[in-house]
């Protein structure tokens, strides 16, 4: 390198890494993420990108910038309440605060009378037999998922599974329930066809080899037209006429009925129909951590608790304490929002058009998350030209809103009412980018 190259000027690593704030970072940055911002920096000012006086600051610039994660919080304006891309159900503040309380030790499998083991989330397990009565007993596990895989390997592994071919459903990217009950060992017997399936159906397909039978509700689509299925409350002296357990996969996790969502199944009502054992997820209608929620008589919950693989799938102390405080709190945001006043809402999208000058259209909000599946929550979104959205989803706080018909849509039926003015900030800064980009925000 020359004498007068100046690349020469460009900041040691030494003198960077002592640099006051880049110094007091490491509280909450490893050394080795600090050095990689370091370095950086350094390599832009040699390829030219920085002159050598510009490397300080970009380098405070970075470390200010760069948190110990990259997920990044998301303004949720498509009005899709649970976004599986969004990590479905936002917690409630009595979650959030139990989750941090929970990073430390906590006695979730601790007897601290005695200091004996005890119980593994005994209080999760209590607060969800408070919330539903009609249950003996409950098990959490990791996910939906995982709740549907134990259940049938322990009960079924080996032997048969009877379900409706109408409910052999997808979940999503490729997730197939009949796949991940096959994978258990279990053996599918399909009965019915795909839009119906008669008790004598259920009837016939039970033997010696039935390990249970299972009802899926399809949670994601409808079948429409000439169609039929049975009822849990059916299925129940069947079931019991042959000693099987009729299992229950209702999916989005309602714990009662939801006057919102008149064709959703919910937890007690499929319990007082019959239903041995109820499956739900967490992080659905729930509004909780992701989990798998096992509900229903405790013989067979034990079963399921016993069996090897329960360790495999158990969950963690974290959705523990989460789910625990979000049935003992108050309604989680997802409740909220499946609630939320359309007045509100118009009130709201009106303030935010206001101050943008842009017009409020009618916008139909949705549970998402596999529930619910055409049933229409009426609201409305500001609309704004299609060219904004990636600028929302890449701005400072990031907003995903909906695109549809040529169209940006920003619906606030998900977005914290206290989050509106960080909102109208985003779009109002979306707006300035695309004046800037000389499309024109017409
Ligand atoms: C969502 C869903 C599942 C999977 O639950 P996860 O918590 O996502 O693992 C299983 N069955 C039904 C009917 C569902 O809707």
């Amino acid at each position: 390198m020359a004498q007068d190259d100046p690349r020469r000027l460009i900041p040691r690593t030494d003198r960077l890494l002592g640099l006051p704030p880049v110094h007091r970072a490491r509280h909450r940055l490893g050394e080795h993420v600090i050095l990689a911002l370091v370095r950086e920096a350094q390599e832009r000012a040699r390829s030219g990108e920085l002159a050598p006086d510009e490397v300080e600051p970009a380098v405070l610039a970075a470390v200010a910038a760069r948190s110990a994660t990259t997920l990044r919080p998301v303004l949720n304006a498509t009005g899709v309440i649970v976004h599986t891309n969004l990590g479905r159900a936002p917690l409630s503040a009595s979650a959030v605060e139990a989750l941090v309380s929970a990073g430390g030790y906590v006695d979730v499998e601790l007897d601290l009378r005695t200091g004996a083991r005890s119980r593994r989330g005994a209080g999760a397990r209590a607060a969800l037999l408070e919330a539903c009565p009609r249950a003996e007993d409950a098990l959490v596990v990791n996910n939906g998922a995982a709740a549907l895989v134990l259940a049938t390997t322990a009960l079924a592994a080996g032997r048969e599974v009877v379900v409706s071919r109408g409910e052999l459903v997808e979940i999503g990217a490729g997730f197939r329930l009949p796949a991940l009950i096959e994978s258990t060992g279990a053996r599918l017997r399909e009965v019915g066809t795909t839009n119906r399936t008669h008790l004598r159906d259920y009837a016939d397909a039970l033997g010696p080899e039935t390990g249970c039978i299972l009802k899926v509700h399809p949670s994601n689509f409808r079948v429409e037209g000439f169609t039929s299925a049975v009822e849990i409350g059916e299925l129940r002296a069947l079931a019991e006429a042959h000693g099987t357990p009729l299992v229950a996969d209702l999916g989005s996790g309602l714990l009662a009925p939801d006057p919102a969502l008149p064709t959703e199944p919910d937890v007690a009502s499929a319990l007082d129909g019959g239903a041995d054992v109820v499956i739900v997820s967490g992080d659905k209608l729930l509004g909780g951590p992701q989990a798998g929620v096992m509900l229903g008589r405790s013989d067979v919950i034990a079963r399921m608790a016993g069996h090897p693989l329960a360790r495999a799938v158990r969950a963690d102390k974290l959705a523990l304490a989460a789910l625990e405080a979000t049935l003992a709190g108050g309604d989680p945001p997802v409740v909220q929002a499946l609630h939320a006043d359309p007045d509100r809402l118009r009130g709201r999208a009106d303030r935010l058009a206001r101050a943008v000058g842009a017009p409020v259209v009618a916008h139909d909000g949705r549970v998402g998350g596999g529930g619910a599946p055409g049933v229409p929550l009426p609201g409305w979104a500001v609309r704004l030209p299609e060219a904004v959205a990636p600028l929302l989803r890449t701005g400072d706080p990031a907003v995903l809103p909906r695109v549809h018909d040529h169209a940006c849509l920003v619906d606030l039926r998900c977005v914290p009412e206290p989050d509106d003015d960080r909102l109208l900030a985003a779009v109002r800064a979306a707006l300035a980018g695309l004046d800037g980009a000389g499309t024109g925000a017409g």
